[in-house]
């Protein structure tokens, strides 16, 4: 039995804090279904003590030195990279990904965003703008405000550093509310940035459900919403936020297109394909869950992916050779079991998987359909789950129009030995994200997010400090000033 019970529910103004009149959140093992921690919702009078602690706390940190609150930063990541591998254990608890996965892509990754923001925090400036006869305008790069982060519940950690790193570094300061079914994680991060010097109320974390998300959108003291979710919740929050004309960094999900030309390395393509579809057990929202196969190499695509799979270890998380993991609950569990249901009652063939583990948590087998047509729900809706949905196609010109006939527009890849047509594709795809020959990397440096319904903005990268500031621009009149009278 686990038990990884924290300190307390939320961490405000520095520290652990707790009010057990807020509804009891279980926390499950998703390897087990054991209930391994009890945190409480935030009450009206946390989510209070969660913003004054914020909004006070703003103007004293933006009035440090970019550099100054860099090096907190950058501390930071130095302690997550040292306990990375208490964090990663805490991460497969809470979200049942293998240790395999998380020792390498969570805290890392949640580390690399803290350096890299720590990094750029010194060098955020304004410009100087030259007007005839001598006058000049200057821009000052300001902070927002008070930035409120809400995660979905796949990447608990990266999320939080992922939203805490780029607001902090530009002055602003946050508060964080996890996905209810992940609370865990967010905290560590909280308690890491304060040993590391960071002020207290800087970064605030509460728990709750969407209920406490909303509460803390419409709050006028609160500047920025940057949410990572599905859709519909994507939209319920736009609109809130819209209301108040406040600013939006939206990560929603997606249906992202992999297209797989005759002239792809198969064995490199049924890796992409791989990294695109079972990577966390699927619950990844860039993942290429359409995977358009050229008719050419679909019989050997179909083959090498099944003798691919029939490698994957699946089993207790925390064993280091386990490289596929349980689903993160039993609900989405659910969800998934529906959309494999759907799958076989509109026609696609079963080639691999799509059965529940006789054995205690939320495992499912990896899962492929192929003779999958563009009109079935599979190959419609974003499923969150271990099913790849193999299409087949002739043209470049059909599959784009056919790769691009989605609401979504999150990611999009391509494999293909042919430089010219690899460039050709990915300017023709409407996706924020794009892959040739390879799927899924996510280096801080580069910019993340979606177009269409998949989101507004971006993360990572320099970009991610225009989302996190404004500019405030500022004429001096050197000449002489003259008026009409
Ligand atoms: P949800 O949209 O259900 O929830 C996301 C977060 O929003 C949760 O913390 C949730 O609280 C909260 N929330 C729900 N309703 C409201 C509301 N009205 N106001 C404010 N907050 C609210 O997503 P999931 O947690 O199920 O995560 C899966 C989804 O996230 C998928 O669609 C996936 O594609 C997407 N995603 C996108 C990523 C990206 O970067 N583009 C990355 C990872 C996931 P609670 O659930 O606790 O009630």
């Amino acid at each position: 039995m686990q038990n990884a019970q924290p300190k307390a529910s939320h961490f405000i103004n520095g520290e652990y804090v707790e009010d057990t009149n807020g509804r009891p959140i279980p926390v499950i093992y998703p390897a087990t279904g054991e209930v391994i921690a009890t945190v409480h919702s935030a009450t009206p009078a946390i989510i209070e003590q969660a913003l004054a602690a914020a909004e006070s706390a703003q103007a004293g940190w933006a009035a440090m030195t970019g550099t100054e609150r860099g090096r907190i930063l950058r501390r930071a990541a130095d302690i997550m990279r040292e306990r990375n591998h208490d964090l990663s254990v805490l991460e497969t608890l809470d979200t049942g990904k293998p240790y395999q996965e998380t020792s390498v892509a969570d805290a890392t990754s949640g580390a690399d965003a803290l350096e890299y923001f720590g990094g750029l925090a010194g060098s955020l400036t304004g410009e100087h703008i030259p007007l005839a006869g001598g006058d000049f305008v200057y821009t000052r790069r300001e902070a927002l405000g008070v930035c409120v982060g809400i995660g979905a519940w796949n990447y608990p950690t990266q999320i939080a550093c992922w939203k805490a790193a780029p607001a902090l570094a530009c002055g602003n300061s946050s508060i964080f509310k996890p996905s209810e079914t992940t609370p865990l994680c967010a905290l560590q991060v909280a308690e890491i940035l304060v040993e590391a010097g960071l002020p207290a109320g800087v970064f605030n974390v509460v728990q709750g459900l969407g209920d406490v998300g909303a509460t803390l959108v419409t709050d006028a003291r609160v500047a920025k919403v940057s949410l990572t979710g599905s859709v519909p919740t994507g939209k319920k929050v736009y609109a809130a936020a819209a209301a108040e004309m406040k600013h939006v960094t939206m990560e929603l999900g997606g249906k992202s297109p992999l297209i797989i030309f005759d002239d792809a390395d198969v064995e490199a393509a049924v890796s992409g394909a791989i990294l695109g579809n079972f990577y966390s057990s699927g619950q990844v929202c860039s993942n290429g869950t359409r995977v358009f196969v050229h008719k050419g190499i679909k019989a050997a695509f179909l083959k090498r992916l099944s003798e691919r799979l029939a490698r994957a270890v699946i089993g207790d998380p925390m064993d280091p050779d386990t490289s596929f993991g349980p689903m993160v609950s039993e609900a989405q569990l659910r969800v998934v079991e529906g959309y494999i249901a759907k799958g076989r009652d509109e026609g696609a063939t079963l080639s691999y998987g799509g059965a529940r583990l006789d054995r205690d948590g939320f495992f499912l087998e990896p899962t492929v359909f192929s003779d999958v047509t563009d009109d079935m729900t599979i190959a419609r809706e974003e499923i969150f789950g271990p099913v790849m949905s193999v299409l087949d196609f002739d043209s470049e010109a059909e599959v784009m129009s056919r790769a691009n006939a989605t609401q979504f527009g999150l990611a999009a890849g391509v494999f293909t030995s042919d430089l010219t047509r690899a460039h050709r594709v990915v300017a023709g795809f409407e996706a924020g994200t794009c892959f040739i020959n390879t799927y899924n990397d996510a280096p801080v440096e580069a910019p993340f997010g979606g177009s269409k319904a998949s989101g507004v903005g971006r993360e990572n990268s320099k970009a991610a400090i225009e989302h996190y500031s404004e500019l405030k621009t500022v004429y001096v009149r050197l000449s002489q000033l003259e008026a009409p009278f």
